[in-house]
This record gives structure tokens, sequence and C-alpha cells, in this order.
């Protein structure tokens, strides 16, 4: 494994306040569970697709009808719970969530609130090469997710939308161990990105499939510590909750005004009410959405439609047994196996394709050049390319690993090697028989590239002269060579030979 060390916690501190104020961070990201039907109903969760055309009699909360619990989320949940080293509960059950709301047709909302099938697990997060912090994980529970109400669409109507209504979504409570906003965002990437390496939610913020409410509170420097003694909430402040972020850079900028406006109610002689909030980006600032007072009480109690949700061990035991390698584990292994700085690894295991496609390519020939080549050539290339996904690159695995393996041989040079794989990537072909077809070899024949250097020199004594003076010249003669070759001369061999003829 990964030798990590657990940095002590660094909490960011506000500077321009009047005294130090440290952040304290919670997430409760909700994570729509990947599966093609609905929690509690067969109607499919397809995204995008025709309004109200995904509804299920129960999704609409017909009279009559009975909520029928999908194995499949089930087992999802519980594989993104051992993904997360966290605790399986054998035994859990649901509760309804009372409230009123018009994409809400049940009138309630069907969640895990006192048996979640998940207890504590944890998330290391990595902040920098080597440094990881740990954040705990609270619970996991399995809930419904809402619809959707339209309110921007007709002067004087609201439409409702119950597409989402009933999809299945885990609702991943951490601790309060967060401790500035680019702590939350990695957290929340590498959550991603365990989630996505599992294949237990697709991870797409922009379709809403993973959207965090943001705990957030401030303290003095030392109670944090005292907190993490004692796990007594009293030592912390009072927090704010900012509801439904779903965007990483939006979950940074609503931490930070949100710390800022804190201090100044605390500075000013004022205290801090415990409420919801939404984070407004156009005029970056957080408002008021309820305070405690106005809460709900959602009279909770057990879903009397459904049994209390039992699993085997042997069940458990199984998924376990089907669990992929995760990215700490990948990271390592390449950083072993291949070689690869940590940075590098991280690079290819950020996507699992990524990091298939690159152990494909590696495959036989030298780990470190395959890294460079995926990173550099391959990743910049598709970027270039309005962006593709490694699923689209028109290099295959198969045709990279063979322009590696023609530079690892000295058949072509680097440079060449950048052409090759421009052809390849733009009209296809097998490297090796592009390389012999087109005369892109590489010239080792000393006595051509003698014969080039002497040609030269011969055509430069000003430049002779300049260089016997100072020895850092010669690189000119080199791309010279290099130019009259068209690239194909070994740059190992011109080097030697420029040097040899010059110092001659
Ligand atoms: P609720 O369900 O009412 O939102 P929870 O106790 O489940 O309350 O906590 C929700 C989230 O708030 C958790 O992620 C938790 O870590 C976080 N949290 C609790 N106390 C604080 C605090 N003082 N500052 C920041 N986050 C906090
Ligand atoms: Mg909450």
């Amino acid at each position: 494994m990964l030798d990590l060390t657990y940095d002590t916690p660094k909490p960011k501190v506000i500077a321009g306040a009047k005294q130090d104020w440290e952040l304290v961070i919670g997430l409760e990201v909700h994570a729509q569970v990947a599966s093609n039907a609905k929690l509690f109903s067969g109607a499919s969760t397809q995204f995008g697709a025709e309004p109200n055309s995904n509804v299920a009699f129960v999704d609409a909360g017909m009279p009559g009808m009975l909520p029928v619990i999908n194995e499949g989320c089930v087992a999802l949940a519980v594989k993104t719970g051992l993904g997360l080293q966290a605790e399986i509960n054998l035994y859990s059950a649901f509760d309804r969530k009372n409230y009123f709301y018009p994409d809400l047709p049940q009138g309630y909302q069907i969640s895990q609130l006192y048996h979640p099938i998940v207890g504590e697990g944890e998330v290391l997060v990595d902040m920098a090469p080597g440094i990881a912090r740990k954040v705990r994980i609270e619970r996991i529970h399995l809930e419904q997710d809402a619809g959707k109400s339209i309110h921007d669409m007709d002067p004087h109507m609201s439409f409702v939308d119950l597409n989402r209504t009933g999809v299945a979504l885990m609702e991943i409570v951490s601790r309060p161990d967060i401790r500035g906003p680019e702590e939350a965002a990695a957290y929340v990437g590498k959550l991603r990105q365990i989630l996505r390496y599992l294949g237990t939610c697709d991870g797409n913020m922009q379709n809403g499939n993973l959207r965090a409410d943001v705990n957030v509170s401030i303290c003095q420097p030392g109670a944090y510590e005292k907190y993490q003694e004692t796990q007594d909430f009293s030592h912390l402040g009072t927090r704010c909750e900012i509801k439904n972020m779903n965007s990483m850079r939006f979950i940074q900028a609503a931490i930070d005004v949100e710390a800022r406006r804190q201090i100044a109610i605390v500075e000013a002689g004022g205290e801090v009410v415990q409420e919801t909030r939404l984070y407004d980006p156009d005029k970056n600032e957080t408002r008021s959405m309820r305070s405690k007072e106005e809460a709900h009480d959602y009279r909770y109690f057990p879903c009397p439609d459904l049994l209390p949700l039992e699993i085997e061990q042997d069940w458990v035991d199984e998924i376990k047994a089907s669990l992929p390698e995760l990215p700490d584990a990948k990271r390592a292994r390449f950083m072993a196996d291949f070689g690869l700085s940590e940075y590098d690894a991280s690079v290819l295991t950020a996507e699992v394709q990524n990091a298939a496609y690159f152990e494909e390519t590696a495959e036989g020939v030298d780990g470190k050049l395959a890294a460079n080549w995926v990173i550099n050539e391959l990743f910049g290339r598709l970027k270039k390319d309005d962006d593709k996904d490694i699923s689209e690159s028109p290099v295959s695995p198969d045709q990279l690993r063979g322009i590696i393996a023609l530079i690892s041989s000295d058949a072509i040079s680097g440079k060449i090697a950048k052409d090759l794989f421009e052809i390849v990537y733009t009209e296809g072909g097998d490297p090796a028989k592009i390389v012999e077809e087109r005369g892109m070899k590489q010239v080792t024949d000393t006595g051509a590239i003698e014969a080039a250097v002497d040609e030269i020199i011969a055509n430069n004594p000003d430049q002779v002269a300049k260089a016997k003076e100072n020895p850092k010249l010669a690189g000119w003669f080199v791309g010279q060579v290099m130019k009259a070759t068209a690239g194909k001369a070994n740059p190992k061999a011109v080097n030697q030979i420029v040097a040899q003829k010059l110092s001659g």
C-alpha cells in the first residue's frame, strides 16, 4: 500500500479578521445510485427523458400503491459502504420523513433515519503528493429523490416533473473533519472517484448525480482539538448548512463567503443562528432559506409499507469479493510496478478508464516512457481535439505501444515519434509499417551523420570559431544536422560526432 503521511490538520485560517478563526466543515453528499430503475418502482431513471414519462403509480403517490425495494440499489449501497471501509449493517429500516412539497406527491420521503444500511467508514483525501487527510464517514443511508418544480417556463404557472421522484440516492454523511474549502472540494473529488471506480454512482455533478449539503462553522484555534479528544460538539461553533451544491468551484466559494459572514457576525458581538442557507453564485453570497425555529417537524416514523431490510453476511461477502481495485491501491501499484512518480500515477488513476488504457499500453514496454506518452501526448492531443474522452481516442493502446517500442529500440527519434503519433492519430495504421513505408527510420549510420556534420562545419567557419570558444554553441550544429536529415539522425550519435569534430 501507499506510504501516506497523515498531516496534522492545517486548518484554514481566515485572514483580515480581528483574531484567528478556523473552519470546521461536514458534508452530506447525495449520490444517485447507478441503477436503471428507481428505489421502490420499476420506472426508468434515464436522464433527460420527456417530462413525466418515467413515473410509476407508486412514484406518483397513487392511493393503494405499495413500494417494493429494488435489490440492485441495496447491493450498490453495500458496495459503496465496502469501498469506503465502512461497517455494513445487516439490519436496516426505512422511515417516512413527512413534508409537503408539490414535487413530492407521496407527502413524505422514504429514508433511513434510525437504522442506516451503512455505518462508520472513512475517506483518505489527497491534499498533496504523500499527504492525505482522513475524513470519517458517519453513515450512508438509502432514500428517495424528490421531483422537480419548474418555475421559469411560464409567467403564471409552475410545472412539476416527476421523472426524478423516487430515484435512489445514497446520502453519505461525513463527520465534521474537513478544515478548509480546498479540502472540501478534494473530499468530494475523492468520493466521486471512488464511486466511479465502484460503478455505484456516475458522479456527474452537472446532471445533479452528485450534490452536497455543506455544513460550515467557525471556531477559535484549539477548539477543534478539544472536539476531537472528546467528540463533544459543544466545543464547536454553531453551523449553517448550505443546501444543494453541485459544483466544486461553488462549494469552495460558498464555504469561503459563509465563513467570512459568520466571523463578521461573531466579531461584531452577535451570534450565528443555526439555519439552512442557499448559495447565490451571481452575488457570491449565502442567503437564509429557513431558520431552526421554522425548521420542519418531519414526524419521522417507520414506514409501515416496508419490512425492515435484513441482509445476509454471505451476500455482503460476495459483494466484497467483487470489489474492483480502488484508486489508492491502483496508484500505489502503478508506482511500484512501473516506477512512476506519485504525481504521474495520480493523473493516470484519476479515471479508471485512463488507468486501464495506460496499463494496456505499458505492457512489455518501458512504463515511465508509456506514462509520459499517455499523459503528455495522448491526453494533450485529446484535449485539443474537442476535449475527447479516452474512450473516443483514435489511437488504441496497441498502436501507442507500437510507437513506444519503436522509440525504445532506437528505430525512430523522439521528434519523429511525435510526427508518427500525429499520423496514427489522424490517419490510423500500424506504426511500424508507417515508419517503413514513409522512410521515417532513424539514421544511426555514423558514416552518413559524419558526412552531414563535415559539410556543415565546412560551410560555417565563423560558427566553428565561436563554438570552439564556447562549447555550448555546439547545439547549433546539432540542430543543423537534424534539419539536414529531416529529424531522422540519431540525436545521441549527432551530439557525439559534433562534439568530437569541434574539439578536433
Ligand atoms: P442534520 O441531519 O440535522 O443536518 P447531522 O448531525 O446529521 O444534522 O449533521 C449533518 C452534518 O453536519 C454532518 O456532516 C456533520 O459532520 C456536520 N456538522 C455537525 N456539526 C458541525 C459543526 N459544528 N460544524 C460543521 N459541520 C458540522
Ligand atoms: Mg442536514
